[in-house]
């Protein structure tokens, strides 16, 4: 998978080569480079942002650098005679928006199949709304996408955040793939995982759950889901609602 960053403050990237992102990295599962928007601008002070039409506080990121900077990663023809740049099928384009629908599990998950991402992370009061318009109708994929209700500084952090959950899914990311298999948000029922625990099984006057040193695995199997079920309805009801009924079994509908 290759990884474009788009960033006026690419040095926050530094960090992906650390840990099993850099991993992947060396092993040649994923590339990724942060660019800087700067670097397409023309003016002396290199800037990439303006005041807002129509007034009120703060900057908006200017459309012309990012079109110049998005042709260039996307490989669109603007030159003399192509009026309108075309793509069919391409790099999905990923703009963090707080004003976005959220980001879950299920997105992470239909990423991790793309060949190429175009990050552009915001700052400011955001980027000119034009941006995914044009490019949208150009044809390409633009996704815009919160990953919380709250307003982070710049997209920075947020593209961290969506990059370790769209990348960690990719075959041959994690060094044991079943890791990725039973957790919280994933599969056809995206109920939060149960509690774990780990050696000693007495620590400091609290014991972990008997069952799970029973050595039955069906048991084991049991207390595991009914426990998944239990943290979610108080937990996530939302996350309930939304469980397909005919999926559970008639200790999951006891519960
Ligand atoms: N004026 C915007 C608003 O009220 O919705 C907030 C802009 S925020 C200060 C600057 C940039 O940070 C955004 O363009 C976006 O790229 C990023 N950002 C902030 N909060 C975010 C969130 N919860 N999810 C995704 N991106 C976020």
């Amino acid at each position: 998978m290759k990884i474009d960053i788009v960033s006026v403050f690419p040095e926050y990237f530094d960090v992906m080569k650390l840990s099993l992102l850099g991993k992947a990295q060396a092993k040649g599962l994923l590339e990724v480079s942060a660019h800087n928007l700067r670097d397409w601008t023309h003016d002396v002070h290199h800037s990439v942002d303006d005041t807002p039409v129509g007034g009120g506080a703060g900057m908006v990121m200017k459309p012309e650098v990012w079109s110049e900077c998005l042709d260039q990663l996307l490989g669109l023809d603007t030159s003399a005679g192509a009026d309108e740049p075309s793509i069919s099928q391409g790099p999905i384009v990923i703009f963090p928006n707080p004003s976005a629908p959220l980001f879950t599990q299920a997105d992470a998950s239909e990423l991790s199949g793309a060949q190429q991402l175009i990050f552009g992370c915001g700052r400011y009061e955001g980027y000119d709304a034009r941006i995914p318009d044009y490019y949208r109708a150009q044809g390409v994929d633009v996704r815009e996408y919160s990953i919380g209700d709250y307003v982070l500084n710049g997209g920075e952090v947020a593209v961290a955040v969506m990059l370790e959950a769209i990348t960690r899914l990719l075959p041959g990311f994690m060094g044991n793939p079943e890791s990725i298999v039973e957790e919280s948000y994933t599969g056809s029922e995206p109920l939060l995982e149960y509690r774990q625990y780990t050696r000693p099984t007495s620590w400091r006057g609290l014991d972990v759950p008997a069952i799970l040193t029973s050595g039955d695995h069906g048991k084991v199997d049991r207390f595991r889901r009914d426990e998944a079920l239990e943290r979610t309805s108080q937990l996530r009801p939302d996350l309930v609602e939304r469980l397909d009924c005919s999926q559970l079994d008639k200790h999951d509908r006891a519960k």
